[in-house]
């Protein structure tokens, strides 16, 4: 593995570090290790966020969210806690942008199926 570790420390502002164990990896609970609390509650470890956080974008979501609790991460939040570098920070952005696209453009699409399909159930159909 030549992919660098990622830890905190308590130099880390801005964020709230525990040192209890890691609650979206559950082989990680070393009691010598800070972690960050999320916005959720949840408690994590940089790589761990990074990884769950990419799967995520892989799976085209446009948004975080925790996968215990279903609550939504904030981008800025994600970028902090997962210490972000420039070039991961890069390609989240690149991939979030593209997830969005994608999803306008299936929602475009699912709509003109519908307008074709179902006029009667276009819920614009007063408006032409
Ligand atoms: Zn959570």
């Amino acid at each position: 593995m030549s992919e660098i570790m990622k830890k905190f420390t308590p130099r880390d502002k801005g964020i709230k570090l525990v040192s209890k164990p890691n609650d979206i990896d559950e082989y990680d609970d070393d009691p010598d290790v800070l972690r960050a609390v999320l916005s959720c509650g949840h408690v994590t470890d940089p790589n761990s966020l990074t990884d769950c956080c990419k799967t995520q974008l892989d799976n085209g979501q446009t948004k975080f969210k925790c996968p215990l609790c279903e609550e939504a991460w904030p981008y800025d939040e994600v970028r902090k806690l997962a210490k972000l570098s420039i070039d991961e920070k890069r390609s989240f952005e690149e991939k979030l942008g593209t997830n969005t696209v994608k999803n306008l453009v299936d929602f475009r699409v699912a709509q003109d199926i519908l307008m074709k399909d179902f006029p009667e159930l276009n819920p614009w159909k007063d408006c032409f």
